[in-house]
């Protein structure tokens, strides 16, 4: 098995202005040592408004957290009044752009068309994206949740070269778990992710699904995040509410400890 370094990623959603980002990214590197840095990557996903604030204070004290967007347009500029492109994040030195988040599958109606193009954005202006799959009660219910996700995979990978798929993360948040305090359990997480990981070997081959790092999201917690990232396929976690409070998340970054 390839060895896949932890992704750990606080989305902050649309939380923190930028001088409260500053604070809060002071924190996380004051709680942080370079032990946790070598074991666990660490990111944050702030609004875009606190991008530039992040971005000036990570290259300025030359800090090991890296950052990234919550979205990205598909296109590259133009009249898409409110939309933020893939060359604006790049020229903001981001590593990743978060796309097809439940939120914005349900807010903004985006599709599995939309998330392709916008993942292919992201690769297009080399930052790397985060792929958000996962299905809602209705589908859990229904047991039908693990077809429902891998088709959301095959639709956000549809022509994605393989160089390109090998470096994506995907991360699997049954949307039940999103905000709810409902974690999945450590086996439901298990049951998706090995399945994702089983798809990607069948779209691409096997040494190019055992790169791939596969996040659980929901619900994440200091207490949950140990029994779930003991899981043979769960490569670290896309955390959201537990990702504002500096503390926790430092915690959830020592999940070994
Ligand atoms: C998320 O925003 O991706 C998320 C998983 O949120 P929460 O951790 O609050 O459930």
């Amino acid at each position: 098995m390839a060895s896949r370094i932890p992704l750990m990623a606080g989305n902050w959603k649309m939380n923190l202005n930028h001088l409260e980002a500053i604070a809060h990214v002071q924190k996380l590197a004051f709680g942080l040592s370079e032990k946790d840095f070598a074991e666990v990557e660490v990111a944050v996903l702030p609004p875009f408004t606190d991008l530039r604030s992040v971005q000036t204070l990570v290259d300025g004290d030359k800090l090991k957290i890296k950052y990234g967007a919550q979205d990205i347009s598909a296109q590259d500029s133009g009249a898409y009044t409110g939309e933020i492109s893939g060359p604006m994040l790049a020229k903001l030195n981001c590593t990743y752009a978060v796309v097809g988040h439940s939120e914005r599958r349900q807010y903004h109606g985006e599709n599995e068309d939309i998330c392709n193009a916008k993942v292919k954005a992201a690769f297009k202006h080399g930052l790397t994206p985060i792929l958000c799959i996962g299905e809602p009660l209705e589908v859990r219910k229904a047991g039908t949740h693990v077809e429902h996700t891998l088709a959301q995979l095959d639709g956000g990978l549809k022509d994605v070269p393989a160089e390109q798929a090998a470096t994506i993360v995907i991360a699997y948040e049954p949307v039940w778990a999103i905000g709810t305090g409902e974690v999945a359990t450590p086996e439901d997480a298990q049951e998706v992710c090995a399945a994702i990981r089983a798809r990607l070997a069948e779209l691409y081959d096997g040494e190019l699904a055992d790169k791939v790092r596969i996040q659980y999201g929901g619900s994440v917690k200091s207490g949950n995040v140990a029994a779930i990232m003991a899981q043979p396929d769960v490569d670290g976690a896309l955390v959201g509410g537990a990702s504002l409070d500096a503390e926790e998340f430092v915690k959830i970054v020592r999940f070994r400890d």
